[in-house]
């Protein structure tokens, strides 16, 4: 067994993609994008989501309802958004292990996927997932969708040049990403079925499984 890799990509074999969304803690707002959340429901688009430890505890009906949805997958982003390459091994160990814990001793959910907050991380990181036996999971697509500066059409753009089959792709889904909607929108009905690409959670894009429908 290799050394605990980061996964950036699916097999380039699966016609899938994976859309993945960010819950990272926020100080002003609600950090639910509900027009978002509403579209990925009612469309019933598989989706993995990354809770921080902070979010979790700000939004506990709202992590209830994720967890319960089939289509829908959840995994951990750190307790408080740390910086982890600034931390001790110990450090790094207690930020990534923060949400596992709520979700497992509050909401009886065993979350597998990590995704370090600011996708930073150093060697002492890899080590530490593996030990937890966590699955490392970064993205090889960044939307850009939390900076202001991009509308919906650039952020559409620069997605639709790179996604191709096993694409990871981040965003945000606590409400930074003013346009993401949007572009979920135009990727889910436009976009996605003309590239021939369906989107899957994570896990099912890794063992690339057609979502059920
Ligand atoms: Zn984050």
């Amino acid at each position: 067994m290799s050394p605990a890799q980061v996964i950036k990509s699916g097999p380039p074999a699966c016609p899938g993609v994976a859309l993945t969304f960010d819950l990272c803690p926020v100080k002003k707002g609600s950090g639910y994008d509900t027009s978002l959340m509403d579209y990925l429901i009612e469309h019933r688009i598989p989706s993995t989501f990354f809770m921080s430890g902070k979010w979790i505890t700000k939004h506990e009906e709202e992590t209830d309802q994720l967890l319960g949805i089939g289509f829908f997958e959840v995994g951990t982003h750190g307790e408080v958004h740390a910086h982890l390459p600034m931390h001790s091994a110990e450090e790094q160990r207690e930020e990534i292990l923060g949400p596992v814990r709520i979700l497992r001793e509050h909401y009886a959910h065993h979350a597998t996927l990590f995704r370090p907050p600011y996708g930073e991380y150093n060697d002492m990181t890899v080590d530490v997932v593996k030990e937890l036996g966590l699955q490392f999971i970064q993205w090889n697509i960044e939307s850009g969708d939390p900076d202001p500066t991009l509308s919906a059409e650039q952020i559409l753009n620069r997605v639709t040049k790179r996604a191709k089959p096993g694409s990871i792709i981040v965003f945000h889904a606590n409400g930074k990403g003013k346009q993401t909607r949007q572009v979920i929108e135009r990727l889910t009905t436009d976009i996605f079925p003309h590239k021939g690409l369906t989107p899957m959670t994570v896990s099912d894009l890794l063992k690339c499984k057609q979502p059920a429908r």
